[in-house]
């Protein structure tokens, strides 16, 4: 479903992504791991091309987003905006609009982007919602609910678009210990609903239960990947158990 092939990103001098390729398959649970300053936030923002790449090719369901050797070919505008709708990004801080509702947050992609009618927007919104478990909060503003609650509103609203690929960025960094485990909850929900995802994530029994591959990444390159029970309990490279015995 992804395809990335030689991937590079410079900020001025700096190099924060090298030579990355990394396919990911339709219905894969990929998790991104590496320490602080490895590139994994830049990489999720390359992928939906909140960063520009500065180098390499980005396919998202065999249609090139970006391909740094041929800039002529670059999509269209609209085209672009039809691709990204198809990418749900879910980030540490849930980015809720505050002055809209739990309803209306969900609704609000769905009419406006995808174009669908009020009551459309509304029915599906409410399913996704039900789905993560805040159906009695259709109408509460985010600023009432907990981070976890704000959270799985986050998640629902990109669901709701049936996005293609999900991408979440440390989705429960920024929760207090005891709310990580319900949003850890959605997340294995939506995993078992054969929804590709690509999580950046510090909860390492996150990776060992759900993820499919893990990636870890050191100094913008991948350095090791493989099934979660090799990368993490019999990592190959020295960087790889360094960060794996500061983190477990
Ligand atoms: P963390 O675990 O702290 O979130 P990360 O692995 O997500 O780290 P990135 O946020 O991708 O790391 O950052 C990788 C490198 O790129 C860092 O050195 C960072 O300072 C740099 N960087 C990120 N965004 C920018 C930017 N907009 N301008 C300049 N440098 C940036
Ligand atoms: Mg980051």
């Amino acid at each position: 479903l992804v395809q990335i092939a030689g991937l590079s990103k410079k900020f001025g001098q700096d190099v924060v992504l090298k030579d990355i390729s990394l396919d990911v398959s339709a219905g894969e649970v990929l998790t991104l791991i590496g320490p602080s300053g490895s590139g994994k936030s830049t990489l999720l923002r390359c992928i939906n091309l909140l960063e520009t790449p500065s180098e390499g090719t980005i396919s998202i369901d065999g249609e090139a987003i970006w391909n740094s050797r041929e800039p002529g070919s670059r999509l269209s505008a609209k085209r672009l905006a039809a691709k990204r709708s198809e990418i749900g990004m879910v980030f540490q801080r849930f980015n809720l609009f505050p002055h809209l509702t739990v309803l209306e947050n969900v609704s609000i992609g769905l009419t406006k982007v995808l174009g669908k009618t009020k009551s459309e927007a509304g029915e599906t919104a409410t399913h996704f919602i039900e789905a993560v478990g805040l159906s009695r909060f259709l109408g509460a503003y985010p600023a009432t609910l907990s981070g976890g609650q704000q959270q799985r509103v986050a998640i629902s609203r990109a669901l709701a678009m049936r996005p293609k690929l999900m991408l979440f960025d440390e989705p429960t960094a920024s929760l207090d210990p005891e709310l990580v485990g319900e949003v850890m909850d959605v997340m294995r929900m939506v995993a078992r609903t054969g929804t590709t995802m690509v999580v950046v994530t510090h909860e390492m029994h996150f990776a060992e239960d759900i993820a499919d591959r893990v990636v870890f990444l050191d100094g913008g390159r991948v350095v090791e990947e493989g099934v979660p029970s090799e990368v993490l309990r019999k990592p190959r490279h020295e960087r790889t158990a360094a960060f794996l015995s500061r983190v477990l």
